[in-house]
């Protein structure tokens, strides 16, 4: 079986002990390598203690979630002066993004909800990520990917990856010829939705992750989330482009490598 990288993945989220079993598993699984991705500072932190551990394995995104209340002017400060302490062991800024879900939620329940400070935000995280030539990855689906690729014109930010990407077919047209990546989650199994967008998406611009310890239905009903699952996204992915399982797994292991630069073990 070929190797496979979990391209988005919240270590600080899972138990102690089970992050420390998954860490101990991946070799058993075939996973290569782990983007863990962070919250806030103490989530940058755990995600940073993991790194140590396991330096060959999981690579380290630092950043702010954005579907959670905003960061005061200091939280802030301290995070951007933690992060520009740590370039050197960070291989991309995020989670970073637009909070769809919160936003439809306070509608919903008749709030006015304010986007522009996450804007503000955002903008702060591209900028930082411009300043240092790291990869950005991006919490933005639907309307809110268009305002993100705006802003990552206006940053002159190339090297996107928007994580359980979904949004309209115009959308996905110009985020294709952005040459901005997505990844794919266990959901391709059973979301009508994200098979319509993996056929429309090309290959060379796929990744797959699994946005754990998130839970999925369908045939992981009742399962924690773990980086073994993406095999089975990698052979819906073949299934969907045509393609044997070999080719795909390969493909996508290699846009992974070149996209976040990582270097083959040896
Ligand atoms: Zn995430």
């Amino acid at each position: 079986m070929i190797k496979a990288i979990d391209a988005h993945v919240h270590l600080d989220m899972y138990t102690e002990s089970a992050a420390q079993t998954m860490l101990a598993e991946l070799s058993e699984c075939q996973i290569e390598a782990l983007i863990a991705v962070s919250r806030h500072l103490a989530s940058c932190k755990t995600t940073d203690r993991f790194r140590e551990l396991a330096p060959q394995r999981v690579f380290a995104a630092y950043g702010f979630h954005p579907e959670q209340e905003l960061p005061s002017e200091d939280q802030l400060n301290d995070l951007m002066s933690w992060i520009r302490e740590h370039v050197s062991t960070m291989i991309a800024v995020g989670e970073i993004g637009l909070p769809y879900y919160m936003r439809l939620e306070a509608q919903a329940e008749g709030h006015v909800f304010e986007l522009a400070p996450y804007v503000a935000l955002l903008e702060s995280f591209l900028k930082l990520a411009a300043d240092t030539a790291k990869p950005v990855v991006l919490h933005a689906v639907y309307e809110d990917a268009d305002i993100v690729c705006d802003l990552l014109q206006k940053h002159g930010i190339k090297k996107a990856h928007f994580h359980w990407f979904k949004g309209s077919p115009s959308t996905v047209k110009r985020m294709v010829q952005a040459g901005y990546f997505i990844s794919i989650t266990p959901d391709v199994l059973y979301e009508e939705e994200i098979r319509t967008l993996v056929r429309s998406y090309p290959i060379r611009l796929l990744m797959v992750e699994t946005d754990g310890p998130w839970p999925f239905v369908g045939p992981f009903e009742g399962q924690e989330t773990h980086p073994r699952m993406i095999h089975a996204i990698i052979q819906q992915i073949a299934l969907l482009h045509e393609l044997s399982v070999e080719e795909a797994a390969l493909t996508i292991l290699n846009n992974t490598k070149q996209f976040y630069g990582i270097p083959t073990p040896c």
